[in-house]
């Protein structure tokens, strides 16, 4: 599965948000540093609306949603990257997921210890990704001499990967992360995405703010979106007490609430909506009398790919899909309609999916 791991230094609300997100209070916050020492990783449903449309036309059953994970990443201060606090721990655990929700504090609160003295998200922002920086730029420091090497004596993939890794070195020499690096082939690409740089993770700034100031942000969110917006970054604004609330409520209530907030939905639907969007993700579905199902698949992934999401057996025996755009098949009144009007597709292995296709696979076993 795909995994989003929540960063940020101690206090900022990374358990709270955590712990709403899953719905535990296995994590239990604390006004204290370093109060979560494992990661945690939470299950969490991606909530998709189009689901319950699915659901009602082919009456299914059941639905379920499909999932992502989020991982508690506890351990972040200054001096990470020199073994410092739980530094190492850290950096190894940010290097296994597949992108980074960063989160700030931009709340004010005389009752909690800032880490630093004094809130600012931008500087926090900052402390934290020059750790990252630094972690990346000593092991790089270490491993291009020795591709470089290796790529004189005649090693063709080290030449690849010593040309790739020295523009992102050189960047981090600058003081750029190393997502900015520009491999300009597909082998480059495979070597930079294997070198697995914590620098060259997608990253969501989740801001956390007041109560107040949970529909429209405030002064301090609105320069972390500023940041986002000047690095190609993404933000959303979040009171993680708020969730941590609404998590606790029935989902009645939940609607209720957030009404008399001025919400439409949760902040948690909107982090875990711009986590699928980070990852690059899109969701197609299987719908039945059985089930409605959403599943998860990568931006240009084909047919097949979509099948073995749901089976192995499903993509080594694929023959074709059977595939209705979720437009149509809301406009036809379900699979029969949509067969009716020409819109049920048959669809073979070279078929790129889209996000919404409502798909049947046909396979031998
Ligand atoms: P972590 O160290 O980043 O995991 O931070 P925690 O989630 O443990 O939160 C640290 C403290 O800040 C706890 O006492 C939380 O109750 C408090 N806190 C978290 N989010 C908010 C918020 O939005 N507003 C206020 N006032 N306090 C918060």
């Amino acid at each position: 599965g795909f995994r989003c791991g929540i960063v940020g230094l101690p206090n900022v609300g990374k358990s709270t948000l955590f712990n709403a997100l899953t719905e535990t209070a296995a994590a239990q916050a604390a006004n204290y540093p370093f109060c979560t020492i494992e990661p945690n990783v939470g299950q969490v449903a991606v909530p998709d609306p189009r689901l319950d449309q699915l659901a009602e036309i082919a009456k299914s059953a059941k639905k379920i949603e499909t999932q992502l994970a989020f991982v508690d990443i506890a351990g972040l201060v200054r001096g990470a990257s020199k073994g410092e606090g739980l530094g190492n721990q850290f950096l190894a655990n940010i290097r296994e997921v597949d992108a980074i929700v960063h989160v700030l504090r931009c709340f004010e609160d005389g009752d909690v210890t800032h880490v630093e003295g004094k809130v600012d998200p931008i500087a926090d922002a900052e402390t934290v990704e020059t750790e990252l920086m630094l972690a990346d730029l000593e092991s790089l420091e270490k491993r291009v001499p020795n591709l470089v090497k290796r790529g004189q004596a005649g090693d063709k993939e080290s030449k690849i990967a010593a040309a790739v890794l020295g523009q992102a070195l050189e960047l981090l020499r600058e003081g750029k992360p190393a997502r900015l690096t520009q491999p300009k082939d597909e082998e480059e690409r495979r070597h930079f995405d294997q070198a697995q740089l914590l620098t060259s993770k997608p990253v969501l700034y989740v801001c956390n703010v007041d109560e107040g100031d949970a529909s429209e942000g405030n002064a301090l969110s609105a320069r972390v979106f500023e940041k986002a917006k000047a690095e190609g970054a993404e933000a959303v604004v979040v009171s993680a007490a708020i969730e941590a609330e609404i998590a606790t409520l029935d989902p009645e209530e939940r609607q209720a609430f957030l009404a008399d907030l001025g919400l439409a939905e949760t902040g948690l639907a909107r982090v875990i909506r711009a986590g699928y969007a980070l990852l690059h993700l899109i969701t197609f579905f299987t719908a039945g009398p059985k089930e409605a199902r959403a599943w998860t698949v990568h931006k240009g992934d084909k047919a097949p790919q979509a099948a073995g999401a749901i089976h192995t057996d499903f993509e080594r025996g694929f023959i074709r899909a059977e595939t209705i755009a979720f437009d149509d098949y809301v406009k036809y009144g379900g699979e029969a309609g949509a067969r009716e009007a020409g819109k049920l597709r048959q669809e073979g292995k070279d078929y790129v999916v889209q996000d919404g296709d409502v798909m049947l696979f046909r396979f031998n076993v």
